[in-house]
């Protein structure tokens, strides 16, 4: 049976997709392999390695669907938990010129989708990826560089360490590496071969606690260490914590243009609502009194399942239209009186009676 594809005719499409959904040709795709498939782009594991007691990369080879990627970058990825879809980004640690790539999750306590892959992805497995995204990348030229790290934000900058030294075998790197001990520091015995191979990479790990305890990062130890710092690209990953220490050595010294940063977990809410308020999912028929701090967690409680992703304000998966009613983006504080407007309820909460499109 054919299918007409009533999406608008796009440039650059075969003719052929003009005429057949290609959603259509995937599901016959899916009786004949496991990743083949002409919209979706699917990834089989090829391995999963565990680099520290809740730190594991999975090794993926995506379908022919994958256009790669550039060091530094994200990768969405998504998985069906409980009939719903959950999607999360994970940074790429692989280099991109390979079939396989990889990317590495830490466990977070409580956390769905990280323990899920943990716990639920081996050989063999599939998974559904994304496009590729993000701007936490090697500058065009290159140029002396200065990446910190702490715990899971190590993703990104070993992408950017491995291509920095492929571009440029004498390129001048440091990376500064921060964890709880020194079990916790993934990518240990590939940092140490490079820092062997390239001297002019300098490796400085610190760990929080155990017999090689090191203070955790000031403008003392930066000045000790790299007192170049300011010739430097620098690049920080890492708790919030640690972000914020980094970001102010930089702007207080006038630097923060040099900075680029790349945020893992949603920031802290700027402003935080006490109302409990009548919210109406109307497409559900449903009303129940806001009890949860995101009118997504809401909308969960009350037995729906809308689609979501980051549930940091990120992906936009979770939009959808707020019919009435007045609400607050947590993160930026911003109310939003209009009807029919389109908000992210991962990151809203109302503040009156609400009214969404659910
Ligand atoms: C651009 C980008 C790149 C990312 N790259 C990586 C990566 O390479 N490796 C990796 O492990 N993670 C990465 N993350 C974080 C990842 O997308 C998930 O947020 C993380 O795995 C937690 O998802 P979860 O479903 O397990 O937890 P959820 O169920 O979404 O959250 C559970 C609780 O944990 C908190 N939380 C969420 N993320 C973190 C975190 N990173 N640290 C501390 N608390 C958190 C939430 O605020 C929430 O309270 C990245 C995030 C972004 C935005």
């Amino acid at each position: 049976m054919l299918q007409l594809n009533s999406a608008p005719l796009r440039k650059g499409h075969p003719a052929w997709q003009r005429l057949v959904d290609p959603h259509w040709v995937d599901f016959v795709l899916e009786h004949v392999s496991p990743t083949v498939r002409i919209a979706r782009t699917l990834a089989v594991v090829e391995g999963v390695r565990s680099e520290t007691p809740d730190i594991k990369t999975f090794l993926v080879r995506p379908n022919r669907r994958f256009r790669g990627f550039q060091p530094g970058q994200f990768v969405p990825v998504r998985v069906v938990i409980d009939g719903v879809v959950n999607e999360r980004y994970y940074s790429f640690t692989s280099l991109p010129a390979t079939k396989t790539v990889s990317f590495t999750v830490k466990r977070i306590p409580g956390g769905r989708v990280s323990n899920w892959l943990h716990d639920n992805v081996f050989t063999g497995s599939t998974l559904e990826l994304g496009e590729p995204g993000g701007e936490y990348l090697l500058p065009a030229e290159p140029a002396p560089l200065l990446l910190i790290a702490g715990g899971s934000g190590i993703t990104p900058n070993f992408s950017l360490v491995q291509a920095a030294l492929n571009r440029r075998p004498g390129a001048d790197v440091v990376l500064f590496y921060y964890a709880r001990s020194e079990a916790d520091f993934a990518f240990q015995r590939e940092l140490l071969r490079l820092a062997q191979a390239h001297p002019g990479f300098r490796l400085h790990f610190f760990p929080e606690t155990g017999p090689h305890a090191q203070p955790r990062f000031t403008r003392q130890q930066l000045d000790a260490l790299v007192p170049d710092f300011a010739q430097r690209r620098a690049y920080v990953c890492g708790p919030a914590g640690l972000m914020e220490a980094v970001h102010s050595v930089w702007q207080e010294a006038g630097l923060a243009a040099n900075l680029r940063r790349e945020v893992f977990a949603a920031p802290t809410p700027a402003a935080k609502s006490s109302v409990k308020a009548a919210v109406t999912f109307r497409r559900s028929q449903r009303t129940v009194q806001s009890n949860k701090p995101s009118l997504l967690e809401t909308a969960e409680s009350a037995g729906l399942r809308p689609a979501s992703g980051c549930r940091m304000g990120i992906c936009n998966t979770c939009v959808c239209t707020k019919v009435s009613g007045t609400t607050r983006d947590r993160v930026t504080g911003a109310i939003d009186h209009t009807p029919n407007s389109r908000i992210k309820i991962c990151v809203s909460e109302p503040v009156g009676p609400v009214t969404l499109d659910l």
